[in-house]
Order: C-alpha cells, then sequence, then structure tokens
C-alpha cells in the first residue's frame, strides 16, 4: 500500500517559549507519530511562535488551512502534538479549523492524544479533549485577571485604550515607550496618553474634541441628544473610523477614564474608582458636573447584558434561528429580561419571546435530567489516564521525588538525634547538622510550592470536568459566564432547540457524552455524527 501525506502544525505561546513543549519536541512527536502510526510521508511543517491558541487568528495556521485548500484531496492527514495546539476555543476549533480541513479531505490527529479518529468514541474524545482545553483556557484567563486586577487597583490601564487615548508602557526606569508590537506588554505595567494625532484636514485631534464635549455639556445648557450631534458634526470618531453611536457616546461620558479614573466592575469591584496614575483629559470638577448633570435624567443601572443571557448563542428556537436576550420595556416601564426569536425572512411565526427566569428555569431541569453515559465516564477514565495523566508525569514525578527526599531528611534527623544520645556527637555538633537538614528542608519546601503550582491548573481542570460530569446543573449554576458558555457547547454542540411557548427542549440535541436519565435505553452515541461539524456549516477561509 502507498504511503499517504500528512502535515504537521506545531505552536508556542510567547509565554511557553520559555517552559512549555517546545517546537522541536512537538515536531518530532507529530513527525514520528505521521511516519510510524499513520504510515505518512511529512510534505510540509507549519511552524508558529508567539501565538496564544484562543482564536483561530495565527498567520501560520491559516497557511496551513490555504496549504489544504490548494492541495485538495492529496493531504490525508493535518497532524498536532494535542488538542491544545490545535484550538483551546471550540467555536474556533470546529467552526473553522476542523471544518476547513474536513472539507479538503484532510483528518485531524493528535500525536500524544491517539483515541482521537472518525469513530463515534474517537469524535467523542475529540469534543472532549476540545473542551477541556477550552475550559483550562478559561481557567488561566481567570489567572491572568487576577493580575489585571492588581494593576487596575494599582491605577494602571488592562485593557484597549479608549476613544481618546493611546497606550504607553511603563518600562522599569520609569521611561515611556509605545505598545505597538511589543511582546511583554503583559510584563510591564501601562498608561494611557491622551491621543494627540491631527487627522488630515482637522484642527482638533480626537483628545481636544472629547474634551471639548465634556466641557461644554458640564455647563449645563445641552440635553445629551444635543452634546451627541455636537459629537458628531465635530466628527468623533470610533474606532473602526465611523461615527460613534449615541450608546457609544453615553458611554464615554460616564466613563470616569477621562478624569484620570480607573473603574472597571469586573476587576475592581462594583462602584470602585481608582485614581489611575495618569491624568484623564478634563478634570474631576468637569466630570463630576457631567455625572450630575446625566443623573439627572436617571437610567436604571443595568446589570452587564451578556451575564444576563448566558444562553445566548446555544439556544436556537424551533424555527432554526438564534434565540437572542434582550430586555424591553414592560407596560409599567420596568425592563424584563427575555428571551426572544425575530421571525426571519420567511419565518414560520411572528414575534416570539419567553422571560429569561423560565428559560433558565427549564434549562436547568434539563440539566437535573442530565448525566454523562456509562462510556463516558468509562472513556472519561481513559482520557484522565492517557492525556491529563501524561501532561501532570513530569510534575508528579518531581513532586514523589521532592516527597521521598523530605522523608529522608526526616529519617536523617532522627538519626542526628539518636547519634547525640548514644554520645557520638556533642550538642553543637547537633545543633549544627539539624540545621542544615532543616535549611535542605526549606529548599525542598520551596521546591514544592513549585511544583504544586503547576500541577494545580490541570487537576482543577480535571475536577472541574470530572464534577461537572456527574452534576450539570449545579456547575452550570455556578460557573461564571465564560466556564457557563463553555460547558453548554460541550453539553449541545450544535445548540439546544426549545419552543419558546411550551419551554420544551429538544433532547435530541443532546451530544452524545450524556443521556436523559429518564431513557437510560437511548443507544450509546446514537447522535454522534451531529458532535463534529454539522453539515450546514461552510466557513469562509479566513484571511
Ligand atoms: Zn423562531
Amino acid at each position: 500500500m502507498s504511503r499517504g501525506k500528512a502535515i504537521v502544525y506545531v505552536r508556542v505561546s510567547s509565554k511557553e517559549q520559555v517552559d512549555g513543549v517546545s517546537l522541536d519536541v512537538q515536531e518530532k512527536a507529530c513527525i514520528a507519530f505521521a511516519e510510524n502510526e499513520l504510515n505518512c510521508d511529512v510534505v510540509k511543517i507549519f511552524r508558529e511562535e508567539g501565538k496564544s491558541a484562543k482564536t483561530a487568528n495565527r498567520p501560520v495556521l491559516i497557511e496551513m488551512l490555504k496549504y489544504a485548500q490548494v492541495h485538495k484531496g492529496e493531504i490525508d492527514y493535518a497532524v498536532f502534538y494535542d488538542a491544545s495546539r490545535a484550538s483551546r476555543d471550540s467555536d474556533s476549533y470546529f467552526g473553522t479549523v476542523k471544518a476547513i480541513l474536513t472539507k479538503y479531505g484532510v483528518k485531524v490527529r493528535y500525536a500524544t492524544q491517539k483515541g482521537v479518529n472518525e469513530t463515534p468514541a474517537g469524535k467523542f474524545l475529540e469534543t472532549l479533549l476540545v473542551g477541556m482545553a477550552e475550559f483550562e483556557n478559561n481557567l488561566k484567563s481567570e489567572k491572568v485577571h487576577e493580575s489585571m486586577a492588581e494593576r487596575a487597583k494599582q491605577g494602571y490601564w488592562v485593557t484597549q485604550p479608549p476613544i481618546g487615548f493611546k497606550i504607553k508602557v511603563v518600562m522599569s526606569d520609569g521611561s515611556l515607550v509605545d505598545s505597538e508590537g511589543r511582546k511583554n506588554r503583559v510584563k510591564f505595567p501601562k498608561i494611557l496618553v491622551p491621543d494627540t494625532t491631527i487627522r488630515p484636514g482637522e484642527a482638533l485631534s480626537i483628545s481636544e474634541k472629547l474634551a471639548k464635549i465634556f466641557r461644554c455639556f458640564a455647563e449645563g445648557n445641552m440635553s445629551e441628544s444635543e452634546a451627541y450631534d455636537m459629537a458628531l458634526s465635530i466628527g468623533i470618531k470610533g474606532k473602526n473610523g465611523k461615527p460613534i453611536t449615541f450608546g457609544r457616546f453615553d458611554d464615554i461620558l460616564r466613563s470616569p477614564v477621562y478624569a484620570g479614573y480607573n473603574e472597571s466592575e469586573a476587576l475592581l469591584g462594583k462602584g470602585v474608582t481608582v485614581k489611575a496614575k495618569f491624568d484623564g483629559l478634563v478634570s474631576k470638577e468637569v466630570y463630576d458636573r457631567v455625572q450630575a448633570i446625566l443623573n439627572g435624567n436617571k437610567r436604571d443601572l443595568k446589570p452587564k447584558k451578556k451575564e444576563l443571557y448566558p444562553l445566548d448563542g446555544i439556544l436556537l428556537c424551533e424555527c432554526g434561528k438564534l434565540i437572542h436576550g434582550d430586555a424591553p420595556t414592560d407596560g409599567s416601564g420596568r425592563n424584563v429580561p427575555r428571551y426572544y426569536c425575530r421571525k426571519g425572512k420567511g419565518g414560520t411565526h411572528g414575534y416570539q419571546s419567553a422571560k429569561a427566569d423560565e428559560i433558565h428555569e427549564a434549562f436547568d431541569n434539563l440539566l437535573q435530567e442530565i448525566c454523562p453515559t456509562e462510556g463516558t465516564i468509562r472513556l472519561f477514565k481513559e482520557i484522565l489516564k492517557r492525556t491529563a495523566v501524561e501532561k501532570l508525569g513530569s510534575a508528579n514525578t518531581a513532586l514523589e521525588a521532592n516527597r521521598r527526599a523530605e522523608t529522608e531528611l526526616d529519617e536523617q534527623k532522627t538519626r542526628i538525634l539518636q547519634l547525640l544520645v548514644k554520645g557520638d556527637i556533642s550538642k553543637d555538633e547537633k545543633d549544627s547538622l539539624i540545621l542544615k537538614t532543616d535549611e535542605e528542608r526549606l529548599k525542598l519546601r520551596r521546591e514544592r510550592v513549585e511544583l504544586e503550582k503547576q500541577q494545580s491548573l490541570n487537576e482543577t481542570t480535571i475536577e472541574y470536568v470530572c464534577n461537572f460530569m456527574n452534576q450539570p446543573s449545579k456547575l452550570w449554576k455556578d460557573a461564571n459566564l465564560e466556564s457557563k458558555q463553555a460547558l453548554q457547547k460541550m453539553m449541545f454542540p450544535n445548540g439546544l432547540h426549545i419552543n419558546l411557548k411550551t419551554k420544551k427542549c429538544r433532547t435530541e440535541d443532546l451530544s452524545p457524552l450524556f443521556s436523559i436519565m429518564a431513557n437510560k435505553k437511548a443507544p450509546e452515541g446514537g447522535n454522534s455524527e451531529a458532535m463534529v461539524t454539522s453539515a450546514g456549516i461552510e466557513p469562509a477561509l479566513p484571511g
């Protein structure tokens, strides 16, 4: 039989370049796997350095996808080191990477996760691995979130610059440099400076224009919509180059960053502001007057929209359209969060909606009836053995060695004391020997803390996913928005149909990882085809 053809993709993020699996190690493993286990020649290797896995926006990955397109039908396999190399986000993985490769006849394989293939079990494994990688990524984001919160508390700026500002990186010697193209953006704190660029044909920079609006509005002689008209007339544009929307304009007027304060509910907590280490565009007095005027026409402070509708993006109406969350005003003028389906072109029904609470309750009821199938649990244990444990392997080995060394030191201590008792050594000698063992013990302790840190992320993931599998309902309720969405995606990879009137969910949408408890006789892996990429998805080649 003639040998097939494989392409290999390897990747490290800039952070992993220090302590992750190197490109060369990945490449070697992938080539060996392709040659020995797939009986293929590797025709091209794609190496991506310094890119995070979070999005499909990786130039070399896109190059590979284009290569697969150009060589349609010629390539048998695309080999990755593991699922996390391919993507850490199941949307971009199943929606883009996997979909495009499949379209051009290329099968996906992981060199270190050998169970992934086109069988139902193999597809199931793939969904789970990608789900785990995504979850781990979200956990990492949480860690990043912590350090961002710390910086924000100190008065630095941690996100994209708002309109009217530019970001400067504060170097260790206190000098300010542009952040563009800097690899160590994360490493150093950042501040904002006014964007003083004056575009051709204009008299004022964007920061001057905004300051002007604030000051005019603060005088109290114009309504907010008049101020908005003024903003448009003096050419205030959003980052996309288009005139800003009213909503965006309102956000700007309310944002304390324009007076030199950090405020981020997500990072600092609700209602907390911190004096920033940089100046705003206007004084605090001007900003406060603007707030007083705005609050004269008081608006309800709403929670973040996204958090109100965790099921946005996964729920499908029976007509097939995505269901979205919104809060129209009811008869008494209050906003009531609802999910709704807008009748689409040629839609089969009119406007339909249901209270968000009721939909969440219906979803929760469904989750309470769901448990992992027997096959899932069995396979899941297998996966833990095969992949997670493999990943943990080195840290665990080092930890074991560390613990053994500590036990040895304890025994040594006992021996020293015995020597003292027998009179073989003096008390001074004993003290100095004990001191030495204690020092070594301390060294081991420090080492252990480091090792345990390495271990914890993986273990948290495993523990979480294990729990989640047994109690989907509880874990869904406890999870933050990102994790909720990762879980939903895992349970309903192609969305969940719901009838907005009866609040009945279509249980056939459930991933074969799970089954409905009331119906234990559901065939194992019965719906596996739906798990990978739904036939209707024809994504455009990015880039
Ligand atoms: Zn509909």
